[in-house]
């Protein structure tokens, strides 16, 4: 186990699937306690069975992301397991693509609600365990974060904002010698795309993940690794990560 890390408390959202899942894998690896938390609670059990045969603890929390009352009760769970929160991982989110004149206004609500006020509400409930244990915050953005193309309007607005958000709090919250991460994966072959209600860019998505080399989930989790075990003076602010094949 990695001695920075072993022993400490990490809780990670959007837990269930994809980069999440991974990154909860990789943190327990390395000797942390790891909350993972989502909606699908057979998928978070399954992780946790997992993490606890390699010889890892885990705690499976049922929560939807972008309802107010299941982040508090999320995070009081995790400090009444554990007594301690060292890093969250703010990773839940969804990617509903089209175009601003064809865009759903419910998709557009539904983005903001998760990728953006859940993030932000997530962190508020957290901030006081994190600035107790001068601890760690990653909020998983995108390339959509720092380059808004089209079709991406409502899904970019958010992730703009992720951005955002975590360039403010980090101003707010290194003289508490709290960390503020914000990663920024291109594209990740995960369940990200099944959601889309687009057809056409549902089809399209599904098109470009077929014909390159996309990342894995574990590559964004070797990156949030990479942040998360650097010595307390190191402040890892923002990684920008495609694959190679993306322009
Ligand atoms: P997945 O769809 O595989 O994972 C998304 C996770 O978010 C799932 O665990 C899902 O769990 C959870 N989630 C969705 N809605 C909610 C909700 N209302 N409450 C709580 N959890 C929720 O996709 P990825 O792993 O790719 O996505 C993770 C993050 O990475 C997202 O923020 C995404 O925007 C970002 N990203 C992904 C890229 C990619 O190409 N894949 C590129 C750039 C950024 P459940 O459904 O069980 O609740």
């Amino acid at each position: 186990a990695n001695s920075s890390l072993g022993g400490k408390v990490a809780l990670v959202t959007g837990a269930s699937s994809g980069i999440g899942e991974a990154t909860a894998a990789a943190l327990a690896a390395a000797g942390m306690k790891v909350a993972v938390a989502a909606r699908r609670v057979d998928r978070l059990e399954a992780l946790v069975g997992r993490i606890e045969k390699a010889g890892g603890a885990a705690l499976a929390i049922e929560a939807d992301i972008a309802k107010a009352g299941d982040i508090v009760a999320m995070v009081d769970k995790v400090v009444s397991e554990w007594g301690r929160l060292d890093v969250l991982v703010n990773n839940a989110g969804i990617m509903l693509l089209a175009t601003a004149a064809e865009a759903d206004l419910d998709d557009w609500r539904q983005m903001i609600e998760l990728n953006l006020i859940g993030l932000m509400a997530t962190t508020k409930a957290a901030l006081p365990h994190l600035k107790a244990s001068k601890g760690h915050i990653v909020n998983v953005s995108s390339v959509a974060g720092r380059v808004a193309n089209p079709g991406a309007t409502g899904y970019a607005a958010t992730k703009f904002g992720v951005v955002a958000f975590s360039e403010s709090l980090r101003r707010e919250v290194y003289a508490d010698k709290v960390r503020v991460t914000v990663i920024e994966p291109g594209l990740v072959r995960t369940e990200l795309s099944d959601h889309i209600t687009n057809a056409e860019f549902k089809a399209g998505l599904e098109h470009r993940l077929a014909t390159m080399e996309a990342l894995t989930a574990e590559d964004i989790a070797n990156a949030i690794f990479y942040a998360v075990s650097q010595p307390p003076r190191v402040n890892v602010n923002e990684i920008l990560i495609r694959p190679t094949d993306q322009e």
